[in-house]
């Protein structure tokens, strides 16, 4: 019999955008990876709605702060398992001589693999976790999940500025936008930061632009011009002198945060200057 896992999808924003089966986008390329071995990988629940992904440009870490659990059926191999995925963790995070240890940790954290003949669940370093861990991992979650709730759902006192911001992509209100879209994509026409600490992070350069959260819901891949997340290229990976990259056709907006690796900068100073105008009006 084939060797096979399910992992589970979680989706942070269900609240604001339920019925979805949603995964991170480094749980997508780990799944290829594990299939490209030659198991046999299931997204549960298993039923017939599509598998979309979460993009937050610019920060891994994020990818691992929700629980991330591989289940694995009919004796598949554990050492298989975790060769693998800590060979995608040397291949994706491996700048300046090692492992990115801030992403790696997040992953020794929130990664766990449940082998279901005996019950026995184990991080990424091979070691046993206890079950009441995986039940803390799945309440903080909860709570993660709850607070998007709330966020995503505040109500701004700008009238004229109507969407959240946050910070880091975390579910805390630090500002306030007006967002547009146009054939250059998503443009932050109008901002206000209330919260003290991350206007004076602005300021001290330390946050130094905006990143966008989105559910990608179809995207393409450069080489085989598949659905990305059925093939089996992996963005960043060269395959006959094709570089893959996925090209996203559709997404829906989540949410918009203040960061520091920012994929939209040219915004910032637009902010600072309306920050002004506030205060002085
Ligand atoms: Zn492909």
């Amino acid at each position: 019999m084939q060797h096979s896992i399910t992992i589970k999808s979680f989706n942070p924003y269900e609240a604001r955008f339920p019925n979805r089966k949603v995964l991170s986008a480094s749980e997508i390329d780990i799944i290829k990876q594990l299939r490209n071995a030659g198991i046999d990988v299931t997204v549960l629940p298993d039923d017939s709605r599509p598998i979309e992904y979460i993009f937050r440009k610019g920060n891994n870490i994020l990818d691992f702060i929700y629980p991330f659990i591989l289940t694995l059926w009919h004796e598949a191999p554990k050492e298989v398992v975790l060769n693998i995925i800590n060979d995608w963790f040397r291949t994706r995070f491996f700048t300046s001589g090692q492992v990115d240890q801030s992403v790696k940790d997040a992953a020794t954290q929130n990664l766990v693999i449940v082998e279901n003949n005996h019950g026995t669940i184990i991080n990424v370093n091979g070691d046993i976790v206890s079950p009441e861990r995986i039940g803390e991992m799945i309440s903080r979650a909860q709570s993660e999940r709850d607070a998007f709730r709330r966020s995503l759902s505040s109500v701004s006192s700008y009238p004229d500025m109507p969407v959240p911001l946050h910070r880091d992509h975390r579910p805390d209100v630090v500002g306030w936008a007006k967002i547009s879209m146009d054939n250059f994509g998503l443009h932050i026409d109008k901002s206000i930061i209330t919260d003290p600490q991350t206007l004076s992070d602005i300021y001290a350069k330390k946050l130094k632009g905006f990143s966008v959260a989105g559910i990608a819901s179809k995207s393409v891949c450069s080489v085989c011009g598949d659905d990305y997340v059925l093939c089996e290229h992996r963005t960043g990976v060269t395959y006959e002198s094709i570089e893959c990259f996925n090209t996203i056709m559709k997404a829906t907006f989540v949410e918009c945060s203040v960061v520091e690796e920012p994929t939209l900068s040219n915004c910032l100073l637009e902010l600072l200057v309306n920050q002004q105008e506030h205060r002085e009006g």
